[in-house]
């Protein structure tokens, strides 16, 4: 059984979401304030979906200390749809940010795909991937497609290998720049666009139109295998 923890102060949204979980075979504790959210993720959920605006605080001060002993995901529902707000969430350790109102089954595709990426998290660590005509061998910094072996600069081999290792979350510009070009370049956005741009001509069929490694507008960027 999947356990989901709802900390969301609206009761109608609430019981939508209460639904759409129970649908899918999750156990839903819920609840209605920041302070017994608190509480109630000291039971160890699966996954927590998260609003921001409650009653006795802000949800984001829920994150950081939530990410500190335990790394189940969090998805964050809000009606801010402001990409700073995203940034904030996402920096503060959240997985995905949902903008209300959103219907159920993007909630639940969400909700499936972040259970999925912890799944295979907890596996042991994949060295391993394939996506579109793409195979990825970490271990021999082997990267091929269509069966051709690519030439990738190390910085755009470092650059894979993060988006691969944290596929299906979206990371915020700042956190891939402080993790693949080191904590002092966490301002340099131009850069990191023109490697996502050589990754996409080397990866995606259509650079154009990139299936796999997706641009959030305004926050950062999404790896889908
Ligand atoms: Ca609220």
């Amino acid at each position: 059984m999947t356990r989901v923890l709802v900390i969301e102060d609206d009761p109608q949204i609430r019981r939508f979401l209460r639904l759409a979980l129970d649908g899918e075979g999750c156990t839903v504790q819920e609840a209605s304030r920041l302070d017994v959210g608190v509480a109630a993720s000291r039971l160890g959920p699966d996954l927590v979906l998260l609003d921001l605006g409650l009653p006795d605080g802000d949800g984001l001060a829920f994150i950081a200390p939530f990410r500190k002993t335990s790394r189940a995901p969090v998805i964050v529902l809000s009606a801010r749809g402001q990409e700073t707000d995203k940034v904030a969430a996402l920096d503060a350790g959240a997985d995905d940010y949902l903008v209300k109102p959103f219907g159920m089954a993007e909630l639940l595709a969400r909700v499936r795909a972040q259970l999925r990426r912890r799944a295979s998290e907890g596996a042991a660590e994949a060295t391993a991937f394939r996506f579109g005509e793409v195979t990825v061998d970490l271990a021999k910094r082997e990267v091929r497609r269509a069966g051709t072996q690519l030439h990738l600069s190390p910085i755009e081999f470092r650059l894979l290998e993060y988006l691969l290792a944290h596929a299906g979350r979206v990371l915020t510009h700042r956190q891939i720049l402080r993790e693949v070009w080191g904590p002092g370049h966490a301002e340099s956005g131009p850069t990191l666009r023109v490697y996502v741009g050589k990754l996409r001509h080397k990866l995606e069929a259509d650079p154009a139109q990139p299936r796999h490694l997706l641009t959030e507008i305004g926050v950062g960027y999404r790896m889908e295998i």
